[in-house]
């Protein structure tokens, strides 16, 4: 059994984009692997939130979670806060990532162009130390993600080499397991960026009502021509419309390109707002049940104290291994 570990930050409304690349898929593999899914709230303070907001987008993620399909009696859903090994685990792997590593990382550079020099968080710059040891904690192999986080599962890797060559076979190395359709949504306004719930422009929520998915996909920005073929550089609009589509009926682009042979952009829109409503439109309805119950509250409880046992274990081996004193 392979452990599979991911993660969603709770920093704004969760977007069709976190569906399609990240949350669709988590229960899939909760039936032949061991699961751990968390949510990131430590990593939601790399950029300014409000506490309320933070609350609210967790319990958020929580019920989404469940409302996807993953079962706690089959994985471990927990809030990275309350397991301390992640943050004594990042001071120690701190020691083996580079500043320049850091400073390469198109995330740190993308999320600071929106900040003023001065106030570009410590926080924002490690930020891939802290995911790194959310990684290396529980020995995961398989970490389900959308393209965008390809580069930190891919410098986790070099700080597993790095520490594993001066001190043995402590640390597993990870893998990131992206899908070929829909590991990146982008904007339904501007198909040239990517979807993303801290910067939404015109994005679909998952809990926007139904009527404003519709509409949003119906005025979705498409490019000239009339033909329904996939072309990201030439008809990005179109072309994400189409990997929206395919990724909710779960067919390939190719299948879903020889649907809408001979369609016009207004037929074509309509389907993928036919299908998007009828997903979202279901999922809500799981959504609102749990919110409003103890569930939530029960579920990460009892994650907790699974996540806090699992961690202690990788976490003290590490110690032992660089030679901190006092480990049990
Ligand atoms: P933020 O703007 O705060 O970075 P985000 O929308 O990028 O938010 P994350 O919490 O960073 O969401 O990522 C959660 C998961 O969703 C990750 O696996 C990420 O790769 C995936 N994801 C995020 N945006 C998209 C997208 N547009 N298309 C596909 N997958 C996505
Ligand atoms: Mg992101």
């Amino acid at each position: 059994m392979d452990k599979v570990l991911s993660a969603i930050k709770p920093t704004g409304q969760l977007t069709l984009g976190n569906y399609i690349g990240a949350l669709k898929n988590f229960p899939k593999y909760q039936e032949d692997n061991d699961v751990l899914i968390f949510i990131a709230d430590y990593h939601a303070l790399t950029l300014p939130i409000d506490p309320q907001v933070l609350y609210t987008n967790t319990r958020d993620i929580c019920a989404f979670y469940l409302a996807a399909g993953l079962d706690p009696e089959k994985c471990t859903i927990f809030l990275q806060s309350q397991v301390p090994a992640h943050a004594e685990l990042a001071t120690i792997l701190g020691n083996y990532v580079h500043m320049g590593e850091l400073s390469r990382m198109t995330q740190f550079k993308d999320k600071s162009r929106s900040l003023n020099e001065k106030n570009i968080g410590l926080g924002l710059f490690t930020y891939p130390v802290l995911m790194a040891s959310d990684i290396v904690l529980y020995q995961a192999k398989k970490i389900p993600v959308g393209e965008d986080q390809k580069q930190h599962v891919e410098l986790t890797r070099d700080i597993v080499e790095r520490f594993n060559h001066i001190y043995g076979e402590i640390l597993v190395k990870p893998e990131p397991v992206i899908s070929k359709v829909g590991a990146r949504i982008m904007s339904l306004s501007d198909p040239t960026r990517k979807m993303s719930k801290s910067d939404p422009k015109g994005d679909i929520f998952l809990k926007d009502d139904l009527m404003i998915i519709r509409k949003k996909i119906m005025q979705a920005k498409t490019d000239t021509g009339c033909e329904v073929k996939f072309d990201r550089e030439n008809k990005p609009g179109i072309s994400n419309l189409l990997t929206i589509y395919a990724s909710l009926k779960e067919i390939s682009i190719e299948e879903a390109e020889k649907e809408f042979v001979g369609a016009n952009y207004g037929t074509f829109k309509k389907a993928v707002a036919d299908v998007t409503v009828d997903i979202l439109g279901a999922f809500q309805k799981r959504y609102y049940e749990i919110i409003n119950s103890d569930l939530i509250d029960k579920v990460l409880k009892s994650g907790a104290i699974k996540a806090r046992e699992l961690s202690s274990k990788t976490l003290n081996d590490v110690k032992r291994a660089i030679g901190l004193y006092g480990v049990l």
